[in-house]
């Protein structure tokens, strides 16, 4: 039987031994009643019997008795006077029967003449010598024997001391008449103790009682309350419904038979307890049995369900044992394969010797670890490639009974790996082909440990390397940012990009991809120098455009030094002039000169302004310059400049002196596209916000606007619609600012009028975190 099918437990298993212990104990249920009621009934015939026989010994005494106390009176009749033979008989008779205790002659006239009393006992005098006898029973019974003649018992009656007796009347007659009585007295207790033989006493509570019952005279003074096995006779003598009882006293048999009784009921007892045991031990055993078959059939579960084919062997390398899989894989059956001894039906043809060896070497023991590859032969012919590995099966006495083998299919893995390792080899080879220098770095390898590098990466950096950014660098500039590298030894630029990816093995590491950018940067370099000479003369241009406006303020201070001049020589010459009076006007002098040298400074600044210099520098100093500068023309064009900055101290990275050109360029712009503007509307606001990362600048006119179709071309160079434009100057404008990494551009105003934008990035302390 399989341990997966469990047994089925027929309830007759158990209702068997139940009845039979039900059946047996009801059987000696029985046996012991009947047992105990014959017994019973046995013992009461036996008490019938012997208390019969006490009556008639008892009987045949009293009746012996009163025949010898007849004998005693009929000696008297004939000699009366012989008192001597009196004494003889009635101790005679006192020495035969114990129980008699006094021998008395009564007269006619009921007085004692004669008593004899027991030699060698003391007795109790009822009735003394000479006198009457007055007791109500002896009278009694003496009148009764004087009427009937014959012998009279008396009824039993207390005497002084409280013991009870009766007295037997035997008539004395002479001549036909009633001469008196002999008299015998005889206590209860004695009659009983004398009477009644000792192996009766032994065995019963023997009593005298009356006609209702009560106890006149018992050998024993306590009662015994089983009145089942007691049996009473009417007593004949003395007669008057006094009746012999005797109770059984209980008996060894009887005790014996209760052992007996309790030994079968102890036995019973221990029978059903080990019936009771038995079950719960049969019901534990169920339990287990349960627990086993489920933990069998989880494990056959296991094993059907596991894809790796199992095959046990023993010593001889004979198959004892084989799983589903294991025939799943070979196609061969259970039935087929278990018993079967080398040459397996799986062995491929081919490889028969190396089979055996595969066999020779798990049988020795010293089958690798790592398991061994095979090739396995299906039923249907073809082939696969298979891993096995052993271990030593261990009976459960700790004896090597065989070895377990496990087997797994490795085709599918063995394709997958060779697919990956063309795949790996194709990826390789990409990278290495790649116009890119390429490398792999654990993020906390040294600077020459690369995972992976490819040719260019070997070709280019084989003498330096790009440097590594700081951890905390890295952290703070929000991983990485791409820059350019200079490889000092071979003057070539790179632009070097860094990444974190997640590694083959998880780990996360550090890609870097490096890209030539030398004719990028060359371009470049190129298109600055351009610029920068495209700058100056923009601003060769601009200066030439503002010479006439300046002209024209710097007259203004001119004319008032010359005025306040000519003024001061006619009075010094009238001579009426004081130095106090002269002073302020000399104050005012150098106020203007100084003005006009201060605009002559400026310009100069301006055109002697090369190379444009990036520095965090506050925006409202640059817009206040820029406003000043522009205020000449303002006044010439009769308009007015405003500001809203809430942030003066706003740090933008920038030349100034390039950003207040582009700024004097828009005003400019500004004022001419409001050339038919008059009054209070004719004004150019200029305004400031903030971004994350950079400052926005808008400067806003009332002006003409820009045509939707011409608002793209306006940054071109040479484009412009005036008459005596040059078309540079917003086309400067963009370039400048583009340097800056800003962005310039036009939309239209609110109402009226456009507004020019441009973006500059915050100075470092002065952005914020993104
Ligand atoms: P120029 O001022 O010498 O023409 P710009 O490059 O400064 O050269 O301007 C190009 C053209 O853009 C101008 O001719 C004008 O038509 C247009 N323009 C520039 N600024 C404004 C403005 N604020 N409002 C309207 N049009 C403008």
């Amino acid at each position: 039987m399989r341990l997966s099918e469990q047994p089925r437990t027929s309830p007759l298993v158990w209702a068997t031994p139940l009845v039979g212990i039900i059946l047996f104990l009801l059987a000696m249920g029985a046996f012991f009643y009947t047992l105990h009621s014959e017994d019973q009934n046995q013992t009461q015939l036996r008490v019938i019997r012997d208390v019969e026989l006490a009556r008639q010994t008892i009987r045949t005494r009293l009746l012996s008795a009163q025949e010898r106390l007849g004998l005693i009176s009929r000696g008297l009749e004939e000699s009366s006077a012989d008192m001597d033979r009196f004494r003889a008989s009635s101790a005679a008779l006192m020495n035969e029967f114990q129980e008699v205790s006094t021998v008395l002659v009564v007269d006619n006239e009921r007085r004692v003449t004669h008593l004899s009393l027991p030699a060698l006992r003391s007795t109790e005098i009822l009735h003394p010598l000479y006198e009457t006898i007055e007791d109500a029973e002896s009278y009694w019974a003496f009148n009764t024997a004087s009427e009937t003649r014959l012998p009279v018992f008396s009824r039993p009656f207390l005497g002084p001391s409280g013991k009870v007796y009766i007295e037997i009347h035997s008539p004395i007659m002479s001549k036909g008449e009633f001469q008196g009585t002999v008299a015998a007295t005889v206590p209860m207790a004695s009659l009983l103790n004398d009477a009644v033989p000792d192996s009766f006493v032994q065995l019963y509570l023997v009593s005298i009682v009356d006609g209702g019952g009560n106890p006149v005279a018992s050998n024993v003074s306590r009662s015994i309350d089983n009145a089942k096995l007691s049996h009473e006779v009417p007593l004949d003598p003395p007669g008057h419904g006094l009746k012999l009882r005797a109770v059984l006293y209980k008996t060894n048999t009887e005790l014996f038979s209760n052992m007996l009784a309790w030994a079968v009921f102890g036995l019973s007892l221990v029978i059903v307890w080990s019936f009771v045991l038995l079950f719960r031990h049969a019901k534990l055993r169920s339990q287990a049995e349960k627990r086993l078959l489920a933990e069998t059939k989880f494990r056959r579960a296991m094993e059907d369900s596991v894809i790796t084919g199992m095959r046990a062997i023993d010593m001889q390398g004979r198959i004892t044992y084989v799983n589903p899989a294991f025939c799943r894989m070979t196609g061969y059956l259970e039935t087929e394969l278990v018993g079967m001894a080398p040459p397996f039906p799986y062995w491929p043809d081919r490889s028969y010797e190396e089979q055996q060896a595969s066999l020779d070497l798990i049988l020795s023991g010293n089958a690798p670890q790592k398991g061994i590859e095979v090739q396995v032969r299906r039923r249907d012919g073809s082939v696969f490639d298979a891993r096995m590995y052993v271990s030593p099966l261990v009976d459960s006495e700790g004896q090597q009974s065989g070895w377990m083998t496990s087997m797994t299919d490795i085709t599918e893995p063995r394709r997958v790996r060779d697919e990956l390792a063309a795949a790996h080899r194709r990826f390789v080879r990409i990278l290495e082909e790649l116009d890119a220098a390429v490398c792999v770095q654990g993020p906390d390898a040294g600077a020459d440990e690369y995972i992976f590098v490819n040719r260019l990466h070997r070709e280019w950096f084989a003498s330096a390397t790009p440097p590594r950014m700081s951890k905390s660098r890295r952290n703070r500039a929000n991983q990485f940012e791409p820059f350019e590298w200079l490889n000092t030894n071979s003057q070539r630029w790179y632009e070097v990009r860094r990444r974190s990816i997640s590694w083959v093995d998880g780990v996360t590491v550090i890609m870097q991809v490096a890209t030539d950018i030398s004719s990028r940067k060359e371009a470049e370099n190129m298109s600055r120098q351009q610029q920068e000479k495209l700058q100056f003369t923009s601003r060769l241009i601009t200066l030439g455009e503002l010479a006439s406006s300046l002209a024209h303020e710097i007259n203004q201070p001119l004319a008032a030094i010359s005025n306040y001049n000519m003024g001061s020589v006619a009075r010094l010459k009238s001579g009426k002039v004081s130095p106090e009076e002269l002073l302020p006007v000399l104050e005012k002098v150098n106020v203007q000169a100084q003005r006009a040298g201060d605009v002559i400074r400026r310009i100069r600044e301006f055109v002697k302004q090369q190379e444009p210099k990036r520095s965090p520098c506050p925006i409202g100093k640059i817009i206040e310059d820029a406003v000043s500068f522009s205020q000449l023309d303002a006044k010439h064009h009769m308009a007015r400049i405003e500001m809203d900055i809430p942030d003066a101290l706003l740090s933008v990275l920038a030349d100034p002196v390039l950003i207040e050109q582009v700024l004097m360029n828009l005003i400019k712009n500004g004022f001419e596209a409001m050339g038919h503007l008059i009054g209070d509307q004719k004004h150019v606001e200029i305004r400031v916000s903030q971004s994350a990362q950079f400052a926005l600048v808008e400067v806003r006119d009332h002006g003409v606007g820009v045509p939707e179709e011409i608002r793209q071309r306006l940054f071109e160079s040479f484009f412009t619609t005036k008459s005596d434009g040059m078309g540079m100057g917003l086309n400067i404008c963009r370039t400048i600012i583009e340097y800056h990494q800003g962005q310039l551009w036009v939309e239209p105003a609110q109402g009226s009028g456009s507004v020019f934008k441009f973006t500059l990035p915050l100075a470092e302390e002065a952005a914020l975190p993104a």
